[in-house]
């Protein structure tokens, strides 16, 4: 497929929004149609400045019949370049949308809308005083987002604002990051090594972890920030023998002053990475909050991921971590996984809610490019495409008749049917971490390899990003470097109170 975008470049948006309709197509972008060969899907898509409007035309529809759609900019983004820029980027989507729509027969559940926080856009008019109805409306007409989508992110955002009234600018989430994996899951796409390949560096890498949480500790308290949260993520931090849990906990202990006030995750991700003595390490360093993830519970399909365990190692480490004493457990779930069909999705749900986690995070399938499952792509796109759909309205329903209420949402490149991952927890268990990096209105200071610290500054409502290094080795070899770089923590919360 070829796009040709005449007197406006939005070539990003333009192709995320192509992607989606056409996730077979080759998409192309092209200056002009002297690169057309015969029989060539075209799409123009033209900004005409005077009468501030953009149209979309086909040679596709059908037999050659052009498509169009337009959408004017309204008189108030006129007046302002910034937003005027702006308008003219989503009438440029718009546009494409409509054209899509008609020339595919399908329609996307959050319209336009392609970034991966929906919820912040329903919340800034939750905070201009909009009603339900008014939002609904708005993010219809502005992004053509469905009715059901807008209501699923009204809910989500006004149980956040309750969560976010109790913690003031000075609270600032942590994140400390293990990119240590037992194997590595086809559809992974974070920064993992397998532990067993990358056995002589992790001890080196706690070293360098250890070296940047005490850097940044100083660097907490000259400023005065209070953590309020705790989330060990990786990876698997779980891969850690239990010896170097208790090592790293220990540390972090100290360095954040954690008691039992503080929400503190452990991601134990893999089952079969979880046993008594390392249960008994982070409970005794204050870790109330653990992720124990099945993803499916059917075997064929954990084999096929590369899980490397059983649906009944699940069960086994949920009740290793009951009988610790961990009360609150979360369960992440995928929909749309390879050759997984509707029934077996809800097998998976059901035994999930046997369980009876204090919430479950339901991810719908995405299929990045550094993961295994990437080759794979277009079979996916055809098997799953038509289901995703179904279960993830099942699974709104499902979760409201077992008292789960949705709490945090988030959406990722190249999901199945852009779609969304939604928390969903029983009242009170909801994860203040997860609404904190959803929501950026409070700072996260990230450590380890592949972190990234989120300074939010409250003056300019502006968020400013420092990366660590993705490596494991360059971490390691740069970890000074990664220590200044935290420097400029200081830089950008000049004038945020
Ligand atoms: S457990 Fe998580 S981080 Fe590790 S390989 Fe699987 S998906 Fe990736």
């Amino acid at each position: 497929m070829k796009i040709i975008l005449q007197n406006h470049n939005f070539v990003y948006e333009m192709q995320t929004l192509a992607r989606f309709f056409f996730p077979k197509e080759k998409i192309v972008f092209i200056d002009n149609t002297n690169a057309i060969e015969n029989d060539e899907l075209v799409v123009y898509s033209i900004l005409d400045e005077q009468r501030e409007e953009v149209s979309v035309k086909t040679n596709f529809m059908p037999q050659q019949i052009q498509g169009y759609a337009a959408q004017r900019v309204n008189d108030e983004d006129k007046k302002d370049p910034e937003a005027y820029q702006k308008a003219i980027k989503e009438t440029a989507k718009m546009s494409f949308y409509k054209a899509a729509t008609k020339m595919t027969g399908t329609d996307l559940p959050w319209g336009i809308l392609t970034g991966i926080r929906p919820v912040k856009k329903v919340t800034a008019f939750l905070d201009k005083g909009y009603t339900d109805e008014q939002i609904t409306l708005v993010m219809k007409n502005k992004y053509s987002a469905k009715k059901d989508k807008v209501q699923l992110a009204l809910e989500v955002a006004k149980r956040q604002q309750k969560i976010l009234k109790k913690v003031s600018p000075i609270h600032i989430g942590i994140y400390i990051g293990i990119p240590f994996c037992p194997s590595r899951c086809a559809y992974c796409s974070f920064i993992s090594t397998s532990f067993k390949r990358a056995k002589m560096m992790v001890e080196p890498y706690l070293e360098a972890l250890i070296d940047e949480i005490w850097y940044t500790k100083e660097i907490i308290e000259k400023i005065g920030w209070k953590p309020s949260s705790i989330y060990i993520g990786g990876g698997t931090p779980t891969s850690l023998t239990a010896s170097q849990l208790d090592q790293l906990l220990k540390v972090v202990g100290k360095a954040f002053e954690v008691g039992n006030e503080i929400e503190f995750t452990l991601e134990a991700g893999r089952p079969d990475t979880i046993d008594t003595h390392k249960l008994a390490v982070m409970k005794k360093h204050h870790v109330n909050r653990i992720s124990i993830n099945p993803q499916t519970m059917n075997s064929q399909t954990l084999e096929k991921i590369g899980r490397n365990h059983s649906p009944d190692e699940v069960i086994k480490a949920f009740e290793l971590a009951r009988s610790e004493g961990f009360d609150h457990i979360n369960a992440d779930i995928i929909a749309g996984l390879p050759d997984e069909t509707f029934s077996m999705y809800a097998h998976t749900l059901e035994e999930v809610q046997k369980l009876k986690p204090e919430s479950i995070t339901a991810h719908t399938m995405s299929i990045k490019r550094s993961a295994k499952l990437h080759d794979q792509k277009d079979i996916l796109l055809t098997q799953q495409a038509q289901q995703v759909n179904k279960m993830v309205n099942y699974t709104q329903q499902f979760m409201k008749q077992h008292a789960l209420y949705p709490y945090y949402m988030y959406r990722q490149k190249n999901m199945l049917g852009n779609f969304e991952n939604v928390g969903y927890c029983k009242t009170g268990f909801e994860g203040s971490y997860n609404i904190q990096i959803m929501e950026e209105k409070h700072s996260i200071i990230a450590m380890g390899c592949g972190g990234v610290t989120k300074i939010f500054n409250a003056h300019n409502n502006q968020i400013s990003r420092i990366f660590n290094v993705k490596e494991v080795k360059d971490y390691i070899s740069r970890i000074e470097e990664m220590k200044q770089r935290k420097n400029m923590i200081y830089q950008y919360i000049k004038g945020s109170d």
